[in-house]
């Protein structure tokens, strides 16, 4: 059995009078990969923010790492969660060791327990040492993109939630990309929520995915499940065009 590291059950949101997700019943198994898609404007964003607590359902019940949402102590919670936006959003008066590190230097980290995770996380990203002291301007778009996912791994999150981290990169520096992310989740227990509107992205990282529509929850399950038996003809349309 697989225990779920995130669990949403009958949650609403709304801005003004709109409801941008709706009693959305969700469960994402831990240490997997679990891809979120759809459309511009679906809600894969603010169901990012309401699992790091960024946004506040107005309904229903979000259950993260163990934890309701409503009563958890939020700012411990955010710093066992990682979190990485498009682009890369690293400081940019700050060089590549300051961005990574910055966090675990608020929280009193040794300095020896800062470099061993810091040359771990460059290695396995592939970033040079001689990059280290580069400040983000100095870096190509995939080397701030390959930073930006050390920092948000720096505390050695078991959540990281990732929204649409290489839609910014050109495609063929995606495809490294890509490479260095699996080498990453495949090194660490972490349960990753990678938001995208790229089906054949999401297929090819996540072995989960849920399929948003207009705030609802259109499918969700296994990607290869998924696949095989779409739930209706537009997810189904939506699969022939992205996939066939
Ligand atoms: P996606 O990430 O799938 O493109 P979002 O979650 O960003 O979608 O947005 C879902 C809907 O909620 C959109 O219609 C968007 O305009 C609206 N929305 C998102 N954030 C806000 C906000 N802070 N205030 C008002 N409306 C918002
Ligand atoms: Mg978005």
């Amino acid at each position: 059995m697989t225990t779920a590291a995130v669990r949403f059950a009958g949650v609403t949101k709304r801005y003004g009078s709109a409801e941008v997700l709706r009693q959305v019943d969700l469960e994402l198994a831990a240490e997997r990969t679990t891809a979120i898609v759809g459309e511009s404007g679906s809600g894969k964003s603010t169901l990012l923010q309401l699992i790091n607590g960024l946004v506040r359902a107005d309904a229903g019940i979000v259950e993260v790492l163990g934890s309701d949402l409503e009563t958890v102590d939020l700012l411990a919670l955010r710093r066992r969660i990682g979190y990485a936006v498009q682009g890369s959003a690293l400081f940019p008066h700050l060089d590549l060791t300051a961005n990574v590190t910055l966090l675990a230097r608020l929280l009193g980290w040794s300095a020896e327990r800062m470099a061993t995770r810091l040359g771990h996380l460059l290695e396995l990203m592939e970033l040079a040492p001689e990059l280290a002291h580069r400040y983000p301007h100095e870096l190509s778009g995939g080397q701030q993109q390959r930073a930006s996912l050390c920092r948000a791994m720096m505390l050695e999150p078991p959540l990281l939630l990732l929204d649409e981290p290489f839609s910014a990169v050109d495609p063929i520096t995606r495809v490294g990309i890509h490479a260095h992310f699996e080498r990453l989740a495949a090194s660490e227990p972490v349960t990753v929520v990678l938001v995208t509107h790229d089906l054949r992205e999401a297929v090819k990282l996540a072995s989960d995915l849920v399929i948003l529509r207009n705030g609802s929850v259109a499918q969700a399950g296994p990607c290869d499940e998924v696949i095989a038996a779409p739930a209706d003809a537009w997810i189904e349309r939506l699969f022939r065009s992205q996939l066939g």
